[in-house]
């Protein structure tokens, strides 16, 4: 049986192994509900029904060059040598619709994308020809139906052309489009709010007063999760003050998809987020068993999940990737395989430690080496260095049971940029 989660108890003392927060997490949320949305709107999000064609791809057949329309018994044996004469007894244009008709031994001038005229079977490129006043010379015989385009060729109608769970990408818009769709269902894209808390914090432009910090993580986060595709608005960063986190979080919850917080989940004097969060709904705070990122707290707030994230930047960084990304997906409809960024298996190109009983998330710079993937430290490993973060193009993964890897071992790296797509290959 696994334990519950969150755990039942606020700060259990036990680790959350982390297999068990992100199945945690993933069962607590479900797919935000279908709506009918603009194909103007739709890039990005999840379709939520299959999309048949309502009619052929294309609606009819069509020249796919310039040149003339012809029947094609007509040109049998034709070749330089012996060119054939045809009369030239019509014209087509893409978007004509009153067309004329070919008889033997007549042909009509055609654009690409123009529909075939009846008694045409076959198209003759304008540059296997040459025109004598209304009589084009055919030098050569194309062979009966080429260059048409036939009605349904690239879509039949009532097939499925997309299906549900497809994440709508450029193409998929494209053929919605083609297919004759101005609006489709689809799970929309979460709204999720983002604040910080913390008496240190201060925007970035403002001066720096003594003891004071930059608020980075709000803006980490917005961007991450515009990045997994979903609408983020940053919120005002809330004092490490109890009235005013608890405002600041129903404000937050009343209006988003989900919340997410950072600072104050861990055990100091003034962490209060994880004593209000408990006020506002069924939000606990536990650990879990990894590195960076342990204290961390989820629920509902108000009706709406919430996600606190530790204060560190990179453990919020790590958090969010690892364990809110696959959750942020699920809420837009994503499907369970494609819940999570993709891994590669590299090697360690240097030894590494992990703590025991923790799993590790290490920040690495990939390069191709002979023998495959190789993965190296791209620096300092604290939990506040966000320049090690700027510099990894993943996060490679040391397995709980593990206390230290030497070099060469073999590693699985969650791929943090999509334009590293090429090393899973
Ligand atoms: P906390 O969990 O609130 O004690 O925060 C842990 C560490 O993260 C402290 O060093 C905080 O100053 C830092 N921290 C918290 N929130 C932020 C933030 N929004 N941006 C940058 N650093 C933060
Ligand atoms: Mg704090």
């Amino acid at each position: 049986m696994t334990a519950a989660f969150p755990p039942d108890r606020p700060n259990p003392p036990d680790l959350v192994p982390f297999a068990e927060a992100r199945a945690g997490v993933l069962e607590r949320l479900s797919p935000l509900p279908v709506r009918e949305v603009a194909l103007t709107a739709a890039l990005g999000c999840v379709l939520a029904t299959d999309v048949a064609a309502a009619e052929d791809l294309p609606p009819f057949a069509n020249s796919a060059m310039d040149g003339f329309a012809v029947r094609g018994a007509d040109l049998t044996g034709a070749g330089e040598d012996h060119p054939v004469a045809l009369k030239v007894t019509g014209e087509v244009f893409a978007g004509t619709g009153r067309l004329p008709t070919v008889e033997p031994g007549a042909a009509a001038r055609i654009m690409t994308g123009g529909a075939l005229p009846p008694g045409a079977d076959t198209v003759v490129p304008v540059e296997q020809t040459s025109v004598d006043g209304d009589t084009v010379l055919v030098r050569l015989d194309p062979g009966p139906g080429r260059f048409v385009r036939e009605a349904g060729e690239d879509v039949r109608q009532g097939t499925v052309v997309l299906e549900r769970g497809r994440a709508l990408d450029p193409a998929a818009i494209g053929m919605l489009a083609s297919v004759g769709r101005r609006n489709v269902p689809v799970h929309p894209r979460p709204h999720v709010m983002v604040v910080s808390t913390g008496d240190e914090l201060v925007d970035p432009g403002e001066p720096l007063g003594p003891g004071q910090i930059r608020d980075s993580n709000s803006w980490l986060l917005v961007a991450q999760v515009r990045a997994a595709g979903a609408d983020a608005l940053r919120c005002d960063k809330l004092r490490d003050d109890p009235k005013a986190l608890r405002r600041g979080f129903a404000l937050a919850a009343a209006e988003g998809d989900l919340v997410l917080t950072s600072g104050g989940v861990s055990v100091g004097d003034r962490d209060y987020t994880k004593q209000v969060l408990a006020t506002l709904g069924d939000v606990r705070s536990f650990k879990v068993a990894m590195q960076p990122g342990m204290p961390q707290a989820f629920g509902v707030a108000a009706g709406t999940p919430l996600y606190g994230l530790p204060g560190n930047p990179v453990s919020c960084f790590v958090v969010f990737e690892t364990l809110v990304r696959p959750g942020l997906r699920r809420l837009a409809g994503h499907p369970d395989d494609r819940l999570d960024r993709p891994r590669v298996v590299a090697r360690l190109g240097e030894p590494v430690r992990s703590p025991a009983g923790k799993v590790s998330f290490l920040r690495v710079r990939l390069e191709v080496g002979d023998e495959g993937l190789v993965a190296t430290l791209t620096g300092n490993q604290g939990s506040g260095v966000l320049s090690s973060c700027v510099a990894a193009d993943g996060l490679a993964v040391v397995p709980a049971e593990h206390r230290e890897l030497p070099a060469g071992a073999a590693v699985q790296v969650v791929l943090l940029r999509e334009d590293l797509a090429w090393v899973a290959r």
